[in-house]
């Protein structure tokens, strides 16, 4: 290291310390030696390094925690500012959230007390515009939701539900008034939407056979019908929901409000992934909306997918962040647990299984990040979507699973955190269309022949 750079490192390093933390910098630098060094500079070589120490940092130099998961350096490519939200993101996550997940998923209960906390982080409805939405580019909402999942999928499954997918139905396809109603609320997490699109009987089909219909009695709309795991739908204000019209037969979509006497949830328990995820079965029983209350711009099932095309980005970088959260767990138990007298890291097994889950992660990050990229641009179509999606769930199956094997037995235990991304990891998998649906969706438009039905 540069005799400049010695210097300025430990100077930058100085003026953030209190006393506790300098007699542990001491232990790595000497201290002595460096104020020594400075001593000797003459008015030159100071005026040199007084220069230097006014320059601005290169773009992506930061006195920042080191990212064991970011091997190809993602974070470079970030702004300033991107890369603040980012760890403000991870420090909330790290600090608030990781302590909490574990007991919780045990319950199978939501910790509401995280609903005050990120409000204040101000990163609800990234990307959309006015309405108090921070109007960040897409790839932003890619970022938080890999932060958000790599300590717990769970809550980034509550986030995605409430920023993405239910309001950004409001957004795409919500009158100016309904805009103005629920966004703004929204964004300050004051109200807390849901997305119910699925149905006991129909999951992959629901483009053509949803089962919840709806008709215009010439007052209200009646709707009538189930749908069947709504995440946040326990205790969402306001649940966005898809039906057929009987005589258009068209999906339409409406707000629902909680209070609605024709709608009734009833949560879905004992399941074994997203354990904090309260989704529901909803139940509408001759459910009246009044016209104000339909989704005004949505005219059929294409609306619908252009949500789902908006939100299936985010659901990709949450495999990557559920991944992500494995891996770096997997990489730390690692050079801790020492059988036959060394660490197990310094097995050559073992690293091949960490290079495999750290080669999955990077190809899942750099395409992601081409993905969010797209999407800015407004280059994004279904399949590029739905391929993200599909290759991510399937990489990020490979590494839980290898993040399992090297933990051994822990591997099994909640405690350890690897056993819930390997559980949650599941929902992503199956959730925002299956393996086989997005494939579908890929093979239509590569070769031209829809395959859905043979
Ligand atoms: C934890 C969790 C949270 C969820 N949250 C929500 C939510 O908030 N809102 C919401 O609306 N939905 C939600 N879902 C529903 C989710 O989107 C569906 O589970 C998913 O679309 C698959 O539908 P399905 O489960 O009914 O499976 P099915 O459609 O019954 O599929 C069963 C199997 O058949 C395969 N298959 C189906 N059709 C074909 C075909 N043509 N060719 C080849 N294979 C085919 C599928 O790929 C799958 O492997 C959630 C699901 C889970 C598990």
């Amino acid at each position: 290291m540069s005799l400049f750079k010695k210097v300025r490192n430990t100077i930058n390093l100085l003026k953030s310390v209190d006393m506790d933390q300098l007699a542990k910098i001491n232990q790595k630098i000497d201290l002595a030696d460096a104020m020594k060094t400075l001593g000797k500079l003459d008015d030159r070589q100071l005026a040199g390094l007084m220069k230097m120490l006014k320059t601005k940092r290169k773009k992506g130099q930061h006195d920042l925690p080191p990212i064991d998961g970011d091997f190809y350096n993602l974070d470079l490519k970030l702004t300033e500012k991107q890369r603040e939200i980012q760890l403000k993101v991870r420090n909330f996550m790290e600090n608030e959230i990781k302590p909490l997940v574990n007991e919780y998923w045990k319950k199978d209960q939501f910790p509401f007390e995280v609903i005050e906390k990120f409000r204040d982080l101000n990163i609800v409805g990234v990307p959309y515009e006015g309405y108090g939405c921070p109007n960040l580019p897409f790839l932003m909402e890619g970022i938080i939701a890999q932060e958000i999942a790599r300590v717990d999928v769970s809550i980034s499954t509550f986030f995605g539900v409430h920023s993405g997918l239910a309001m950004g139905s409001i957004y795409l396809c919500g009158s100016e008034e309904q805009k103005q109603e629920w966004l703004p609320q929204m964004q300050k997490m004051e109200k807390i939407g849901a997305f119910g699109l699925t149905e006991p009987n129909v999951g992959s089909g629901v483009a053509g056979g949803l089962e919840t219909t709806c008709k215009f009695d010439g007052e209200n709309w009646i709707l009538n019908g189930q749908k069947k795991w709504i995440g946040n739908a326990t205790f969402s204000d306001v649940t966005i929901i898809w039906a057929r019209d009987l005589d258009s037969n068209q999906v339409k979509g409406f707000l629902v409000r909680k209070e609605n006497p024709g709608f009734k949830t009833e949560k879905i328990k004992d399941k074994m992934a997203l354990r904090i995820v309260q989704n529901a079965i909803i139940t509408l029983t001759d459910c009246k909306i009044p016209e104000s209350d339909r989704l005004q711009n949505a005219n059929s099932f294409k609306d619908t997918a252009n949500v789902l095309r908006m939100t299936r980005a985010g659901v990709a970088w949450q495999a990557v962040g559920c991944a992500r959260g494995a891996y770096e767990s997997a990489l730390k138990y690692t050079k801790k647990r020492e059988q036959f007298g060394r660490p197990i890291a310094s097995f050559q097994l073992i690293q091949n299984h960490l290079v495999e889950m750290l080669s999955n992660l990077t190809s899942m990050q750099t395409l992601c990040f081409r993905l969010s990229e797209m999407q800015d641009q407004e280059l994004l179509t279904d399949e590029h979507a739905s391929l993200a999606k599909v290759y991510c769930s399937m990489r990020m199956r490979d590494v839980v699973s290898r993040a399992r094997e090297v933990l051994g037995g822990n591997g099994i235990l909640l405690e350890y955190d690897v056993a819930r991304f390997v559980a949650d990891a599941e929902a992503i998998y199956s959730y925002e269309g299956t393996k086989e649906i997005n494939s579908l969706i890929v093979g239509r438009a590569i070769t031209g022949y829809s395959a859905f039905v043979s």
